[in-house]
């Protein structure tokens, strides 16, 4: 379901995190920091949505929009976070897929 590529870049990036910030860090501080670092970067798809509809002061505006860059990084964190806690992603996103189409609107 998810990219090889995708994948392997999370597992690099895990890799390099873990060395350089949670060394001395449990299972569960990394899973509560990377949960912050969620929050963060879901504020900032907040910020570009804000500029995208003109709902920004002047000089957030006069920064551009990266609406894009923004939802990649809450992709990225969400798979690091999946990734502490030994997450299926793939089988995770196979079911929740199969839920959502069954539902009726
Ligand atoms: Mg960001």
């Amino acid at each position: 379901m998810i990219g090889k590529e995708l994948l392997e870049f999370i597992e690099r990036e895990n890799k390099r995190l873990n060395e350089h910030f949670h060394k001395d860090d449990s299972k569960k501080e990394v899973a509560l920091l990377r949960l912050a670092k969620l929050t963060e970067e879901v504020g900032e798809v907040s910020d570009e949505l804000l500029k995208s509809f003109y709902y920004a002061r002047k000089h957030k505006l006069e920064k551009g929009n990266n609406l894009d860059i923004e939802i990649a990084d809450v992709i990225i964190v969400t798979l690091l976070l999946a990734k502490n806690m030994n997450v299926d992603i793939d089988k995770a996103l196979r079911e929740k897929i199969k839920n959502i189409e069954a539902r009726e609107y």
